[in-house]
């Protein structure tokens, strides 16, 4: 039996399943602050006897096993989760193999398997909702080097008609300072969910997303990209997608069909919770193999 634990910045989602995965029991926990909302997640994991336990968390997050603050959440401005050890207080009370990577990196492996992706060694999974951020499977490994990727704060090239400062406390205009859920609130001045019938408010998305598809495309290649999150609810927002992409990267790339290449997750809500599910199944391996 595997432990999960989909770690987000308004809820934790935890899961006991196995590495098909199938989930047998799951919880959902209001991310709080760490004293409040991790003995809650220990206390379901101590039912069951879990040989592993895959995290994918919000971040960002330090994944570097060299580092001495491997399994921290660095710099996040969430009140308490900055530079709090996340691996080491699960560890403590656990003491089985565990897989940490970020939310995204979990969602795109868990897509890879079971979803959207199943079968390929090659995804890119990104949401689209509070911030932006992608996960990325490369030749069947997660992405990560230094750090992990940051790849919602890439900077894009402003729409010449849009006057909209952008949201990021770091970068302003970036990717997520422009085009995240909380960017489109406050350009439009209503929630995105209350703006479908306003084509303009899409196709504007469109436009930076493709932006952003065209440089990760171009530097990654993957073999499937999976759009998820809450804006991409907005599913009109694919057909700007196509069209602005085609339109960006000219006959240049040879890609397949776009609708048939960048869709919605196959796991639905459940990308992040199966991706650490698989998260926990890795570890399992590695610590078998040491
Ligand atoms: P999180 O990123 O916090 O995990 P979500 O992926 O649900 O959560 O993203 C939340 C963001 O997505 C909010 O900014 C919200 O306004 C926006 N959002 C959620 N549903 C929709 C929708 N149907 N249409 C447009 N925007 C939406
Ligand atoms: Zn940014």
């Amino acid at each position: 039996m595997l432990g999960a634990i989909e770690a987000g910045g308004t809820k934790f989602v935890c899961a006991v399943g196995d590495e098909k995965g199938r989930i047998t029991d799951r919880i959902q926990i209001p991310t709080t602050t760490p004293e409040e909302t991790l003995p809650k997640v220990i206390d379901f994991f101590k039912k069951y006897p879990v040989e592993a336990i895959g995290i994918g968390s919000f971040g960002p997050i330090d994944v570097n096993l060299e580092s001495p603050t491997y399994g921290y959440i660095t710099s996040t401005p969430k009140p308490g989760w900055r530079d709090y050890p996340f691996v080491q207080t699960i560890q403590d009370t656990f003491d089985v193999p565990i897989g940490f990577h970020t939310d995204v990196n979990a969602a795109a492996l868990g897509e890879a398997t079971f979803g959207a992706a199943k079968g390929l060694d090659s995804c890119l999974y990104i949401t689209v909702g509070t911030g932006i951020g992608a996960g990325v499977l490369v030749q069947g490994q997660l992405l990560q080097g230094y750090s992990h990727p940051e790849m919602g704060h890439i900077l894009v090239k402003r729409h010449p008609k849009d006057a909209y400062q952008g949201k990021c406390p770091y970068h302003g205009d970036c990717l997520e300072g422009m085009a995240a859920g909380p960017a489109i609130e406050a350009r439009w001045g209503v929630k995105g969910v209350r703006l479908a019938e306003r084509e303009e408010v899409w196709e504007l998305e469109g436009y930076y997303i493709a932006q952003a598809l065209m440089q990760y495309i171009l530097i990654l290649s993957p073999k499937k990209i999976i759009l998820g999150g809450g804006v991409m609810n907005q599913k009109q927002v694919f057909s700007f997608v196509y069209r602005y992409l085609e339109e960006f990267l000219g006959e240049y790339v040879s890609l397949p069909e776009l609708s048939e290449y960048i869709v919605s997750p196959g796991l639905g809500n459940d990308a992040g919770i199966t991706g650490a599910l698989l998260l926990g199944d890795r570890a399992r391996a590695e610590s078998r193999k040491e």
